[in-house]
């Protein structure tokens, strides 16, 4: 393989054809709601019981999808990469860790979702984290602490995104940097290309389209993530 170290960073489009909605769809909302009102801390200050139900709604919805073919083809090229290969995902579903779990990588691998996970909880405290695959009530009191509550284990707009330093350091020793299925408008994740280029990577960009983004990157790869991520994963462990 020409490539050693790989940083692979995947956004809502890859799970859209599972049934996962993506973000930024045309109307601007994110099922019908606008971010301020469920994903800001001052949403949840305001009203729990709206900001706990819409995640216990998407939370709801993991069993009705499974990972796709573009999910299964990570897992494939995890199993077999044989450098270090950090996976960072912005995606809160749990896709990629069943693709894993029926697939699993070889050591050097590692699964990151810096902007949290649905199925995990934390006590608004002591920032405990525990699992959580049930509804959360509007004021959940915390196994942690007599005066925690437990949240959704999300970042939210305005907070910092989870193991930012480890990322940082994966990107500035990886020589392949993979975009996949992200529109690049959030931050910091979306600085990540410059970071890789200014490592001197080779920057891919997998998406339907090309992003505002876009020529920042080598090579781009635009389609369905289920056909592009399968053929080029393919490519790649040809050599
Ligand atoms: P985004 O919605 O802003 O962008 C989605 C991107 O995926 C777009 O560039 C679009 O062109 C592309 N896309 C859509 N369908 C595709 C397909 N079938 N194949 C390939 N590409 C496709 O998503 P984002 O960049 O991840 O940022 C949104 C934020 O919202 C993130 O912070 C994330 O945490 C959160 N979010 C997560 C989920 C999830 O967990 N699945 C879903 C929605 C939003």
């Amino acid at each position: 393989m020409r490539h050693r170290n790989l940083v692979i960073l995947t956004g809502a489009g890859i799970s859209a054809e599972s049934g996962v909605p993506t973000f930024r769809a045309d109307d601007g909302l994110w099922l019908g709601h606008r971010i301020e009102d469920v994903a800001t801390p001052g949403a949840f200050a305001r009203d729990p019981s709206l900001v706990q139900d819409f995640y216990n709604r998407r939370r709801r919805q993991l069993a009705e999808v499974r990972p796709n073919a573009a999910h299964h083809a990570l897992a494939d090229l995890a199993a077999r990469w044989e450098g270090d290969f950090l996976l960072v995902t912005q995606n809160v579903d749990d896709l990629h860790d069943r693709a894993h779990a029926l697939t699993p990588p070889a050591p050097g691998f590692e699964l990151i979702h810096m902007h949290g996970e649905l199925l995990k909880a934390h006590c608004t405290r002591t920032g405990r984290v525990c699992d959580w695959p049930d509804d959360l009530e509007p004021q959940q009191p915390s196994p942690h602490h007599p005066l925690g509550l437990l949240r959704p284990h999300i970042v939210w707009f305005g907070e910092m995104p989870f193991m930012l330093e480890r990322i940082d350091a994966a990107i500035a020793a990886c020589d392949l940097f993979i975009s996949i299925g992200t529109s690049g408008a959030v931050y910091p994740a979306a600085g990540f290309v410059q970071q890789a280029r200014f490592a001197g990577a080779r920057t891919v960009e997998i998406n339907l389209e090309p992003t505002p983004g876009s020529r920042l990157f080598d090579q781009g790869v635009y389609g369905p993530a289920t056909q592009m991520v399968p053929a080029f994963v393919n490519n790649l462990l040809a050599g």
